[in-house]
């Protein structure tokens, strides 16, 4: 048995290329083949920068490029999220304070969580003692975690969000829409934004469903104070239509593709 609380497996997944990904995983984390990326947020009210999410890659000379998709339910899986997680938090807090450190004041970096490591791990001081360390304002970053991942043990993590949300971090819902959270439990947990999943975004100019989906989901967002977060805007139509709609903040391809921390700064720092 697995010492582990992990997920059940949703998904039926290649027996074969699941054990082949515990030994890519354990060679990559012992040669340190693992690199963050960041993807900026836009205002869609401003067009200014807010922000960015941060992304894990894995790239290895033996076995090439792995998705995160694929790489952490296995991970999440084996346990390893634990031990790898607290490197990405370590990685992106350190390029967060280098990105404060070169002017890009005002922003936030949105970390993934895995709910391995809410119900496993002690993920609320862990990230504290990280944003202490570097000097990094609890406000500067966010924490987003799936939908689906809140039917999960639903009182350890309203006890997790209630702890960030009293030192000032937000938290918003990822791949809204295409999970089995009831809307009551927006309510229950205090959440401060929802990010549309893509498959919707995706629609939003050629289909009728997916465009009456985002409205009906920013609408509601805003009764309820919600921020709404747009994710894979590839066309200046989808990002037009989201900004009638009044959708607080764009991410996706037509701005930028998640980049490495010298490109952003690059690109972004002034
Ligand atoms: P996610 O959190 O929903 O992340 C957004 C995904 O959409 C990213 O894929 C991003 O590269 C991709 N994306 C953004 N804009 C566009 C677009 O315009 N078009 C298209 N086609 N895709 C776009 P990525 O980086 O492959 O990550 C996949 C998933 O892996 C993430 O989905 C997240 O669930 C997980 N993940 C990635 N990094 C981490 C991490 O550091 N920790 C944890 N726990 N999970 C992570
Ligand atoms: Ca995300
Ligand atoms: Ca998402």
């Amino acid at each position: 048995m697995n010492a582990f609380k992990t997920l059940d497996s949703e998904n039926p997944v290649d027996l074969a290329r699941w054990h082949e990904l515990e030994r890519i995983m354990s060679d990559a984390m012992k040669n340190d083949y693992f690199k963050m990326v960041y993807q900026p947020l836009l205002s869609l009210g401003t067009g200014q920068l807010v922000g960015f999410e941060s992304l894990i890659r894995c790239q290895s000379p033996r076995f090439g490029i792995v998705g995160p998709d694929e790489f952490i339910p296995h991970v999440e899986q084996s346990g390893m999220i634990l031990e790898l997680g607290d490197w990405i938090f370590e990685q992106s807090l350190s390029d967060l304070k280098q990105m404060l450190n070169f002017g890009m004041t005002g922003i936030t970096v949105s970390l993934n969580i895995s709910p391995v490591q809410i119900l496993n791990g002690n993920i609320f001081s862990r990230v504290m003692h990280l944003l202490d360390k570097h000097q990094i304002p609890p406000s500067a970053i966010k924490i987003e975690l799936t939908e689906t991942a809140l039917i999960h043990s639903p009182e350890k993590i309203e006890k997790v969000f209630e702890n960030f949300h009293k030192e000032g971090v937000k938290v918003w819902l990822d791949d809204f829409g295409t999970g089995y959270a009831s809307l009551g439990l927006l309510r229950q947990f205090n959440i401060d934004g929802l990010k549309i999943d893509r498959s919707f975004v995706n629609g939003i100019a050629t289909n009728n469903e997916d465009f009456t989906l985002c409205s009906a989901i920013i609408a509601m967002a805003q009764r309820l104070g919600l921020e709404t977060v747009a994710e894979g805007i590839e066309e200046n139509e989808q990002l037009q239509i989201l900004e009638q709609l009044g959708c607080d903040i764009a991410q996706g391809y037509l701005i930028d593709k998640p980049q490495s921390l010298a490109r952003n700064v690059a690109k972004w720092a002034k």
